[in-house]
């Protein structure tokens, strides 16, 4: 895909695709994921599989969008913020990238 197609497609298409490719990456599979307004999140999931995404985070930088959604799909495999939990976002993400962006 060239870069000229590329900026064609609506933000929230663009961003759910990234969504795909970390679900593929970290082999999880979200029953559907959603980006939509929601105050004072960036990020939800259900037990069910669905994950939330706020469409405030398309105005961010990649690399915090990047570590929203590994936050995010790594909760489908571990649901707490534990030891496991933290393990798995350091192999996916750096740390530079986690701070929340002023
Ligand atoms: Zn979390």
């Amino acid at each position: 895909m060239t870069p000229s197609t590329k900026t064609r497609i609506a933000p929230a298409t663009h961003f759910k695709r990234r969504v795909e490719r970390w679900a593929a990456k970290i082999g999880v599979r979200p029953k559907r994921v959603f980006v939509q307004a929601m105050r004072g999140k960036w990020a939800s999931c259900s037990t069910a599989g669905r994950v939330y995404f706020s469409s405030d985070l398309l105005k961010e930088p990649t690399d915090f969008q990047d570590s929203v959604i590994a936050h995010e799909l790594i909760h489908l495999l571990i649901p707490n913020h534990g030891a496991l939990f933290k393990s798995f976002l350091d192999a996916y993400v750096p740390r530079r990238s986690l701070r929340r962006p002023r």
